[in-house]
Order: structure tokens, then sequence, then C-alpha cells
């Protein structure tokens, strides 16, 4: 056997009120001038407040970037890290979404050599400075992932940029929960989207599989309270530790169909990455059951499926999607249709899917039939 990747985050520490540890967590490394690079969205929460009173709290005087924008923009990249340089910073607190964390990512990579991103493509590396992710949504595993997921801005296409880990993930739940309800369901749908795509991609291992039917219990349990109930801080819980799984289990086996669909379609359309994943899921589990039945079949039955023994591989897939679908509307996934978003917009895009070199890493092959099928099964979750 070849050997298998299996990824271990950099060190995490988790749970409601973690956060209190993130100065002593810094300072017993020497440092004394964090960077919280984030956004407005998470300023507006009063997270960033929040973060810069603990670390005043441990003797840490901080400076805050609170310029991140949507998706991380390669043009975004340079002007953070000239702010990171300007406020003569020894380390970064990464605080935010994926958005801003994939941010900060890149900044810490192009401290002492800068210049536009798209240089670092295809060269992993370590952060050129200490860098500590505290998530501040359950959607991502950005925190825990060794990539940064960037946007061209001229293009809108995304690229993902290495790094070898972070310092220190520090999860507390409790930062999630000014999280609004249509954010949450989606960002809990990117959680599954990675889940399933790990489990059923062609890189799976068995650490990927632990992780990543472990997250799926959690989401089955947790999402639907996070969405009604923002404070609920048990549910809250539950989704950050399945984000987080999720993410590690991807960086073993990766993403695939779903993400590859997500990335051809960030440019034309503009919806949040979670929303797309989610949507892509229940095309993926039917079309997947013809090469992995028994995945599918395990993963709907986490969901409360009552799948046949004898079903056929057919059969498996469409009671999987038809669960996936019902779960979606369970936690008020808007659908592309309710968006304004027509079948025939969505099979206009086959030839940028097409393009995705993620989706070979799907068990079946995508060929351009397979592809349009996949984009026009978006449409049939209705909401
Ligand atoms: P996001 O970071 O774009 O945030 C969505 C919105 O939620 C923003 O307006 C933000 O201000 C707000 N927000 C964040 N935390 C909040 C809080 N606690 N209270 C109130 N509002 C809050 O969304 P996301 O889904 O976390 O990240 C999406 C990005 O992550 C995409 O660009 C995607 O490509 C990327 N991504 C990266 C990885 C990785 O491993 N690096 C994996 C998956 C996705």
């Amino acid at each position: 056997m070849a050997a298998q990747k299996m990824s271990q985050a950099a060190m995490m520490m988790f749970g409601a009120g973690s956060l209190s540890i993130l100065g002593e967590q810094i300072k017993m490394r020497g440092l004394s001038r964090p960077v919280i690079i984030t956004d407005k969205g998470v300023t507006a929460a009063g997270v960033s407040a929040k973060v810069q009173n603990v670390l005043k709290e441990a003797g840490l005087e901080s400076v805050l970037y609170d310029d991140c924008l949507s998706d991380a923009p390669s043009d975004s990249i340079p002007v953070a890290a000239d702010a990171f340089r300007a406020a003569k910073g020894d380390c970064i607190v990464a605080l935010g979404g994926g958005s801003s964390i994939d941010t900060a990512k890149a900044v810490s990579r192009t401290i002492l050599n800068p210049g536009p991103i798209t240089d670092i493509i295809g060269k992993p590396g370590a952060p050129d400075v200490p860098i500590f992710t505290v998530p501040t949504t359950s959607g991502t595993g950005s925190e825990v992932t060794t990539v940064a997921v960037i946007s061209n801005s001229e293009t809108s296409k995304k690229f993902g940029v290495s790094i070898t880990g972070a310092t220190l993930a520090v999860v507390d739940p409790e930062l999630t929960m000014g999280v609004p309800p249509v954010i949450t369901a989606q960002t809990g749908m990117d959680v599954t989207a990675h889940a399933v795509e790990a489990i059923c991609g062609r890189n799976r291992n068995r650490m990927s599989d632990l992780r990543g039917f472990e997250s799926l219990r959690l989401i089955v349990a947790h999402l639907p309270a996070a969405v009604k109930d923002g404070t609920d801080i048990v549910a809250r819980t539950g989704m950050s530790l399945a984000s987080s799984l999720a993410g590690l289990a991807f960086s073993d086996s990766t993403t695939s169909l779903g993400h590859a669909i997500s990335q051809a379609l960030a440019a034309a359309f503009h919806l949040h990455h979670g929303l797309i994943c989610g949507l892509a899921t229940p095309p993926q589990l039917e079309l997947f059951a013809e090469a992995v039945p028994e995945r599918v079949r395990r993963i709907a039955e986490v969901f409360g499926a009552d799948v046949p023994l004898d079903a056929t591989n057919e059969e498996i897939g469409k009671i999987a999607a038809k669960k996936m679908r019902e779960f979606m509307a369970a936690v008020g996934l808007p659908s592309l249709g309710q968006l304004g978003y027509t079948r025939e917009q969505l099979i206009a895009q086959t030839d940028m899917l097409m393009a995705e070199r993620m989706k070979d890493i799907s068990p079946i092959e995508i060929n351009e039939e397979v592809a349009a099928r996949a984009l026009s099964m978006m449409c049939d979750y209705e909401g």
C-alpha cells in the first residue's frame, strides 16, 4: 500500500470560552504585537473588540485590520500585507470566516517576499510569521487546512495557495453565536459538502472517513438547532467541531465535484460558497452512488434515510439525494429558483465546470454529459 496522507492540524484549542487562552499562547511564544486580520462584518458583530479585549487583559496591545473582502480577492492581499508591515506586527491573528482567514493565511506567506499572490501558486511553504487562526463561522475548516482559497480579482476565478499549517487554531464556538441564520445554514452546508466529498473522494482513507462521518453525525444533530437559535451553545459547539473535522477530512481526501462546481460558478453567479457547495451535494450523492454505493448508503443513513437492503445503486443515489434535499429545506437553504436562476443558466456553465481539474478527483468520470447533468440536478432542489 502506498503511503496515505493523514493530516494533523497545528495544535487546536477547542471549546466555548477557549478564546481566553489566546493572549497567553501568543506571549509564551515570545510574541508581543499581534495584528488582527478580519472583516467589517466580524467587527460589526462585536467579535473584533472581544478579541482585542482578551489580548489586552493578557497585556498585549493589538492592531486591528478589518478591511478583508468576501472571497479574498487577490488584489486585497498586498494591501493587507502592507497594513501588517506598517503596524510592525510580529504575528497574525486570522479572525473570521474563510474569507478573512484565507486573506490572513495568504498575507502570512508574503511578508518576507512581497509580490503578487499568484507568484506562489504551486509553491507550498511555511508562514513568514506565526499565525493564530480563530474561526467565527462554522463552515470552511480553514483554521486547520493547509490552503488559502483566493479569488482572482480580474476573473473572479478561485485558486489555492498552500501554507503548511497555522501556529495554533483557537476554535471557540461562542464566537459564532452572532452568525445570522441564513449564513449559518450556508456555512453548515459547506461543512456537509466537505464531509461528503471527502468520504466519496478517490483519495479517501480511514482517517478521512473517521472525521468525515463524525462531522456528518454532528451536522445532523446540531445544524437545525444552530439555525433556529444562534445562541444555542450546544448546537454551535457541535457545528464548530463538525467544521474543523470536515476540514481535516478533506485535507487528506480533497474535495471534488461539488467544489469544482463552486469554483466554476463563482465568476458568473456571485453566490455564497457554502450555498453552491450545498446545492451540489444531492447531485453528487445521486451520481456517486454508481461508483461508491455503500458509502452513499451510509451517508443517507446518517441523515435518517431507510435504505432497503436490496436497493440498486441508482435507488440508493436517489434516496440519498432526496434525504439531503429534505435536510436542506429543513435548515432553510434557498434554492436556485428562489434566487432567480434558471436550469438553462446552470447548464450553460458546463464548459466552465469541464475546465476545473478538481472534478477529476470524483469517484466517477465527469465527462461533458455528466457535468451538464450535475449542474441541471442542482435545480431539482426547490427549497
Ligand atoms: P465568509 O468568511 O465570507 O463570511 C460570510 C459573512 O459572515 C461575512 O459577511 C462575515 O463578515 C460574516 N461573519 C463572519 N463571522 C461572523 C460572526 N461571528 N457574526 C456575524 N457575522 C459574521 O464566509 P465563509 O463561508 O466562512 O468563508 C467562505 C470563503 O472560504 C470562500 O471564499 C471559500 O472559497 C473559502 N474556503 C476556504 C477553505 C480553506 O480550506 N481555506 C475551505 C472552504 C472554503
